[in-house]
């Protein structure tokens, strides 16, 4: 890449914090309008100017190959595994290789700071993204903050700290933001550590999910929706609460993810070079998605931390896909017994590994193609990307 003399890019009057943002009800706050990069806001915005397949070019010199049954669905990539850290980072979402890969970046001099999420003072799902310099600022970001997360809004400061080698850890929106704007911000060298994201939510839809869907809401440390199909609630004590998919309250929480997660389509991360997620990989490992060289000297970094073994497919989703759009609809709800017991079932012969992974990208492709299809079908021909059309299409949608 070439390096930029960033005092020469183009600059404009930051948004103040809580006014509209140009995406409206889609943005997803992934903080570029918090600086003056929000010049560029209607080329960079994931929500107004769909560009995937551009800098996929510009990122890793092709765009996905459609035909490729794996890279329709995963994005492009050189290799993928399931790992885990033999040690295992406490506290950290699941073994703690993201944290470990940005220290070892760190220690090594490969970059000066990191782009990570620590939780603010008051609340620990609150965001407060930084730049960290120390091995102990990136720890202290370990774990999801599941609440959309102004990552971007520190873009001014890297350019003000006069950084030249920055890793930046974030989720597909914040990256395809970063991605536009990268040749604007005079680093010599940009890492992105990405990880898969999907239903995220407000910090005020955050408290109505865990209100809604835990015993205990306020001691709650740690979730994830598992491959197990249940949500797993860590809370302050150590002990799991275990909540199967088919028990959510799905009519009470219709709205409660953010309108920019139900009209995402990069699931994946598609533009990072190094995804490190869970759901293609066996039940308390970690997925990793290698997408092209940086990526690959990323990975190297760590692997003799690491266990790891190749991905495997078990099971056929498409039944349990098609199942799930009319029920999501319609907002059923089941019984906790009677859910409980689906959950038994469907975790004994449901989808495994990389088949799980592509039955939660096409139950959410679905259900969020159908949305912007009612909501904003001026923009459903350019929103949404070639490879998510091709995945929706494999399934029937209700008429309106
Ligand atoms: P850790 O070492 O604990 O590090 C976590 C890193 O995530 C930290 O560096 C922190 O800066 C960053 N981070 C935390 N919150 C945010 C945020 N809101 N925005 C941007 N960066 C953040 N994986 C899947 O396979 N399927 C999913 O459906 C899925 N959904 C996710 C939803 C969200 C909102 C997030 C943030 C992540 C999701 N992931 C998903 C990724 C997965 O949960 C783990 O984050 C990932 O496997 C890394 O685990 P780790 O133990 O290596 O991370
Ligand atoms: Fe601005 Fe990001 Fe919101 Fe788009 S998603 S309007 S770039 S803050």
């Amino acid at each position: 890449m070439t390096s930029v003399d960033s005092s020469k890019h183009k600059k404009a009057k930051a948004l103040k914090p809580g006014s509209r943002r140009p995406a409206k009800e889609l943005c997803s706050e992934c903080g570029l309008c918090d600086t003056y990069y929000i010049h560029y806001v209607k080329e960079a915005c994931a929500f107004i100017n769909q560009q995937i397949d551009t800098l996929e070019q510009q990122t890793h010199t092709r765009s996905r190959n459609l035909e490729n049954p794996d890279e329709i669905y995963f994005g492009v990539h050189q290799d993928m595994m399931a790992a885990r850290k033999k040690q295992p980072v406490p506290g950290a979402q699941w073994t703690g290789i993201v944290s470990t890969i940005a220290i070892e970046m760190l220690n090594r001099g490969i970059v000066e700071g990191v782009v990570c999420v620590q939780n603010t003072k008051e609340d620990r799902f609150g965001p407060m993204p930084i730049i960290a310099r120390t091995p102990e600022e990136i720890l202290a970001a370990k774990v999801n903050k599941p609440t959309l997360s102004p990552n971007l809004s520190i873009l001014e400061q890297v350019e003000k700290s006069g950084l030249k080698r920055l890793l930046a850890i974030g989720v597909g929106c914040q990256i395809q933001a970063l991605r536009a704007v990268e040749k604007q911000l005079g680093l010599e060298k940009l890492y992105v550590l990405g990880t898969p994201c999907v239903d995220n939510v407000s910090r005020e839809g955050l408290q109505k999910f865990l209100e809604t869907t835990s015993k205990s809401p306020d001691t709650v440390v740690h979730y994830e929706f598992m491959q197990d199909f249940r949500v797993h609630f860590k809370h302050e004590d150590g002990s799991i609460e275990k909540v199967p998919f088919f028990g959510l309250k799905t009519n009470k929480l219709k709205d409660v993810f953010a309108p920019s997660c139900m009209s995402c389509f990069d699931y994946v991360n598609s533009l990072a070079d190094l995804v490190v997620g869970y759901m293609g990989a066996p039940f308390g490992w970690q997925w990793i998605v290698v997408r092209n060289e940086k990526g690959q000297q990323m990975l190297d970094l760590v692997t003799d931390q690491l266990e790891t073994q190749p991905v495997m497919s078990k099971g056929d989703r498409k039944a349990a896909v098609q199942q799930s759009i009319p029920a999501y609809d319609k907002g059923i709800t089941l019984p906790m017994w009677a859910a409980q017991l689906m959950g038994v079932v469907i975790e004994k012969i449901g989808p495994k590994g990389l088949e799980y992974a592509r039955f939660s990208i096409d139950s959410h492709f679905t259900r969020n193609y159908l949305y912007v299809k009612r909501n904003h079908p001026e923009k459903l021909e350019a929103h949404v990307p070639e490879f998510a059309k091709r995945i929706v299409g494999q399934y029937q949608l209700p008429e309106s």
